[in-house]
């Protein structure tokens, strides 16, 4: 991890813990005498809700298909661009992401191929 991926988990982790103690006071001030088991039964709903409406959020989004050059899985959110989605970083390069996919360059993909959906789709 670099010096500014391990900052930025550092400070998304003050983050976490101030979001969830703020939702432990909103439960607790509906309720002052729930137990410790009864917050995590709260808190088990509410991981519940979100983890659905992400679900529903990303079917939404996420657009999936085929990359025209190489074959393998691509996948984009919104407008953005195409990407190969075999494994982080989600290279563009169809080259770049048989590097991410194999751990070796496929020298048979042309370096210039970028992911791109079949013809009749942007
Ligand atoms: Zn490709």
């Amino acid at each position: 991890m670099s010096d500014a991926a391990f900052l930025a988990a550092t400070e998304d982790h003050v983050r976490i813990v101030r979001e969830a103690r703020h939702i432990v006071r909103q439960i607790l001030a509906d309720n002052t005498d729930l137990s410790g088991n009864e917050v995590l039964c709260h808190l088990d709903e509410l991981v519940a809700e979100a983890s659905a409406e992400a679900k529903r959020v990303a079917t939404e989004l996420v657009e999936e298909s085929a990359c025209r050059h190489c074959g393998h899985s691509i996948m984009r959110v919104g407008d953005s661009t195409w990407r190969h989605d075999a494994a982080m970083p989600m290279s563009r390069g169809c080259r770049a992401a048989s590097f991410d996919r194999d751990g070796t360059w496929d020298d048979s993909l042309d370096r210039a191929w970028k992911a791109t959906p079949p013809k009749g789709r942007r």
